[in-house]
């Protein structure tokens, strides 16, 4: 038990976030302690498909002090070498992580001190930072309780193989990063899919003899902070481009998945007993989304011709499907004999128990690069906490170096100010930092 335990620092989650933090902390000497609910590399390990793989390449995964050392930087890693990257990581620091123990609530009591209820007792924090990740629960229109009770329906997040599924045809919900990999996996398997196509944007893999990861980040593409954004809230809001890194990476294609025989509609609009409602936005959705794809391909281009590199010409990307006017807007689950339907809907935020009036309207943590108006509360591995990898392992150490430097600066204002006052160090937390 950890009951009556004090800590400088806790960190509360052992994903990526938490030990990129842990790993800056003990490298200024900064006493702390990592809880983390389950096992390291849990969200890779539990919530991940079996073909699963990266959709950045391995270059990107650069934990602080431990940036991939692999024979393949430019492919991408399976479900399971994530995990062994999180675990070689472990062992290559030996944070002070304790497994196993979730916290429970978080509030911060009139000194300014942090108290923290967890499975192993109570315990208190001069400074915590929140790593516990950007998908909390599974998100799941409520229209789902309206299709045929005998439907297998999961979330992306359980979906594991096409095995796990009824023989039968399989409509897949949303075509996000997850719902387009999960539709290919499915249809590469020889299933019927049915895919309701949302609003996604896609980007080329490899465009001119690179992968489009390594031209965008040429370009000074990810550097850039939410800052140097008109409207912070739409960049954080931003959907992912589907790509896939499967079988050393590729373009996902959904016409060309048509023209193989996969069922494109619009969004599912409505459930009407056995019979499924789309909106007529699947042409205008694939549209935009090779508009996008094209319209990365035009700034490459420009950045190429503006430097005058030395790179091959590539022919550009022609719809290979169009849907017909009077494309199906309406299918009968029976008739088209889909068994089971996967919701790649996307993940709602859960921080109810973090009791601090931090929060936006939305429940958004209100904050700058992590740190909240609370003084002594930090976030870590929100999606554009401040550019495009924080939510990634691209950036993610970046940002944790930013907060352990604002800790480190925050425990010795605490300590100066203790020795001029007498008052206790633990008040750390109550003195603004800046
Ligand atoms: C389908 C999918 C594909 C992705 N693909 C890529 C990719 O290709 N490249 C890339 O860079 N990123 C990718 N990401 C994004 C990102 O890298 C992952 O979401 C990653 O898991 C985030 O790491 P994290 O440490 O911030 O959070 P998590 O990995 O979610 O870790 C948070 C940890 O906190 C623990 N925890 C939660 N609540 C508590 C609590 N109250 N007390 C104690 N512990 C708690 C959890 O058990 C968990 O282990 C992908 C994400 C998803 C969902």
């Amino acid at each position: 038990m950890l009951t009556g335990t004090h800590y400088p620092v806790v960190v509360v989650g052992g994903g990526q976030a938490g030990l990129s933090v842990s790993y800056c902390l003990r490298r200024r000497g900064i006493a702390h302690v990592v809880l983390e609910a389950n096992r390291v590399g849990h969200e890779w390990r539990t919530r991940r498909w079996d073909s699963f793989c990266l959709v950045t390449p391995n270059w990107q995964c650069r934990l602080p002090g431990f940036a991939y050392r692999g024979p393949d930087p430019d492919g991408f890693m399976v479900r399971d070498e994530i995990v062994r990257y999180l675990e070689d990581y472990v062992s290559f620091f030996q944070p002070p992580l304790v497994e196993g123990v979730r916290v429970e609530r978080l509030r911060r009591s009139a000194t300014g001190l942090f108290e923290l209820s967890t499975s192993a007792g109570a315990v208190t924090a001069d400074q915590v930072v929140v790593a516990t990740g950007p998908y909390h629960s599974p998100s799941v229109p409520r229209m789902a309780e309206r299709l045929c009770g005998d439907l297998v329906q999961p979330h992306s997040c359980q979906y594991r193989s096409p095995d796990q599924l009824p023989d039968g045809a399989v409509l897949v919900v949303g075509t996000g990063q997850s719902g387009c990999q999960i539709a290919e996996d499915l249809h590469l398997a020889g299933r019927q899919v049915h895919l309701a196509v949302g609003g996604a944007p896609r980007v080329a893999r490899f465009y001119r003899g690179r992968d489009c990861v390594a031209w965008l980040d040429a370009m000074g593409h990810y550097g850039k902070g939410v800052d140097e954004f008109p409207d912070v809230d739409a960049v954080r809001m931003r959907v992912n481009h589907y790509v896939t890194g499967r079988d050393g990476g590729r373009d996902i294609d959904l016409r060309a998945f048509a023209k193989d025989g996969m069922r494109l509609y619009g969004r599912l609009a409505a459930v009407h007993g056995s019979t499924l409602e789309f909106g007529g936005d699947l042409a205008a959705n694939l549209d935009h989304a090779d508009a996008v794809a094209e319209g990365i391909k035009d700034s490459i281009d420009a950045y190429i011709a503006e430097r005058g590199i030395d790179a091959p010409v590539e022919p550009r990307y022609v719809p290979v499907w169009e849907p017909d006017a009077d494309h199906p807007r309406t299918v009968d689950v029976r008739a088209a004999g889909i068994t089971s339907v996967v919701w790649s809907t996307g993940f709602a935020r859960d921080h109810r128990w973090i009791e601090v009036p931090v929060f936006d309207g939305r429940g958004y943590p209100m904050h700058w690069r992590g740190v909240t108006n609370c003084p002594g509360l930090y976030f870590l591995g929100l999606p554009w906490q401040y550019s495009w990898g924080s939510g990634r392992f691209e950036a993610v150490g970046r940002d944790a170096e930013f907060l352990a430097d604002h800790i480190d600066a925050s425990r010795r204002l605490a300590d100066v100010c203790g020795a001029l006052t007498g008052a206790p160090t633990t008040l750390a937390a109550a003195l603004p930092v800046g």
